[in-house]
């Protein structure tokens, strides 16, 4: 095809050395062969758009491959406030950790670590030694295994102490827990076989004890995480489970999902199960995560019987599972809150959690009266927080928020959104009611209410 048969569109694509031209000085933030690849390619999507007969102009044009150059200048992941009410907020990265944690990681990524030698003898040693003490005083556990996350876990364990034999699981504990974890997918993963039992809303240990075989490996008891049942329904106390396990000699594996180790009833909402009141009630092993309300880095956490974590550590999966030394650092440094017993006044998770209503408003008015902002209006208003994580759903707390509202009606809250979301360098995400923004106090921790003052006051003056 002749260049003069092509459709007009095309030559609104300027050449590579016309965009560097436009786009001049390129820094040094990328390499300029790099940034001429990256030209190349925005061009050649240019052509593939222009050739299904969208109508771009060489304004546009310039304006995509500028954006592409500045978002791959740009550090992603880089820190944003939590004004959603959600305290462990997955889209946004679960539980932030605290300083005193994100100190041990940054130090121990930096450096090198004794992660498998024991200095006093200058031998190899136990990779989970610090952890497994920790949780054995916090919990009671015997042994501990640290994978990267809970859905590792779950599979772990599953291949290595049922794989090829059966597991009893409850009907209405063979759930979807979220981004894409499904106990029977995990189970087909593992090689073991789901045997379930009961009705989606009633099962009875005689449930279970009907389906024990000369196959049964393990009996497994899932929290259900988001998903929340109530009016006639029935599941047996673990203790019952564990008893029946114990007769027969089949180990009962609970996934208990958040894994708490404080008592969240502490804070006026309901109780989240524990890890020490499921090793208490007999349970052979339990698995959580690290990032949900335990408030620590993302792991998964295997604790329970020592026979079992041995056997568990052994699997080749364990292997390709295992948590690296910056993980393994800050759930260490996170225990010590536990150990201490300031959790609740040093993690972020249990210092959201436990912030008190009056406190919230007293804040809430000092960010009003920090924000002297023309375009913008702002208001203290009653909001309801949430756990998030699976944890405790449909629990909700009460809470303090900030509504702002534009003053122009052209400005639209969704705009005000974006513009809070896209700020740098620290951006807020929030939620949108009514045409208005509302930002959740219980989800910013006080120390920050200087930069959301910061953001509210330089957003204010874009509108
Ligand atoms: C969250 C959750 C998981 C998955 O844990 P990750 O740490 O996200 O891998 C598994 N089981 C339950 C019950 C959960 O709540």
């Amino acid at each position: 095809m002749g260049v003069s048969d092509e459709p007009t569109g095309y030559r609104a694509i300027p050449s590579v050395a016309a965009v560097i031209d436009a786009l001049a000085p390129l820094d040094h933030a990328i390499r300029p062969e790099l940034a001429v690849a990256l030209i190349n390619e925005s061009l050649q999507e240019a052509r593939r758009r222009i050739a299904v007969g969208e109508s771009l102009t060489r304004e546009q044009i310039l304006e995509s491959v500028q954006g592409r150059l500045a978002a791959m200048r740009m550090h992603r992941l880089a820190r944003v406030l939590n004004g959603t009410g959600i305290v462990i907020h997955t889209n946004l990265g679960r539980a932030p950790v605290s300083t005193e944690t994100a100190r041990a990681m940054a130090e121990a990524a930096a450096s090198a670590v004794p992660l498998e030698i024991e200095p006093a003898t200058n031998e190899r040693g136990g990779r989970m030694r610090e952890i497994s003490e920790l949780v054995h005083l916090l919990a009671g556990s015997e042994a501990v295994l640290v994978v990267n996350n809970n859905a590792a876990a779950v599979l772990l364990v599953l291949a290595s102490l049922a794989g090829g034999r059966e597991v009893i699981v409850s009907r209405g504990e063979a759930v979807e827990i979220g981004g894409g974890f499904r106990i029977p997918d995990v189970m087909r993963q593992s090689g073991a076989q789901l045997i379930e039992v009961g009705t989606t809303n009633r099962t009875y240990a005689r449930d279970y004890e009907r389906a024990i075989g000369p196959d049964t490996a393990a009996i497994l008891k899932v929290h259900p995480s988001n998903f929340h049942m109530t009016g006639f329904i029935a599941t047996p106390a673990t203790e019952d489970l564990t008893a029946l396990g114990g007769t027969h000699g089949i180990p009962v594996i609970e996934d208990l999902g958040s894994g708490a180790l404080l008592d969240s009833a502490r804070f006026g909402i309901a109780h989240e199960p524990t890890v020490s009141e499921s090793l208490a009630a007999g349970v052979s092993i339990v698995t959580a995560s690290g990032d949900k309300l335990l408030g620590g880095p993302q792991a998964g956490i295997i604790a329970g019987n020592r026979d079992l974590v041995t056997t568990i550590a052994a699997h080749p999966l364990a292997r390709a599972v295992r948590a690296d030394k910056t993980c393994l650092a800050g759930l260490a440094a996170t225990l010590r809150h536990y150990l201490r017993g300031d959790a609740a006044e040093r993690i972020p998770v249990w210092r959201m959690i436990s912030a008190a209503l009056d406190e919230l408003q007293r804040r809430a008015d000092r960010i009003i009266a920090g924000v002297p902002a023309p375009g913008l209006m702002l208001e203290r208003v009653e909001t309801r927080s949430s756990v998030g994580g699976g944890a405790l759903p449909g629990q909700e707390m009460p809470s303090v928020g900030l509504r702002l509202s534009p003053m122009s009606d052209s400005v639209s809250a969704d705009h005000l959104a974006r513009l809070l979301r896209t700020h740098r360098p620290v951006a807020l995400f929030c939620r949108v009611q009514h045409n208005a923004v509302v930002i959740d106090l219980r989800t910013i921790l006080p120390e920050d209410d200087a930069t959301l003052i910061d953001i509210c006051r330089e957003v204010a003056g874009r509108l």
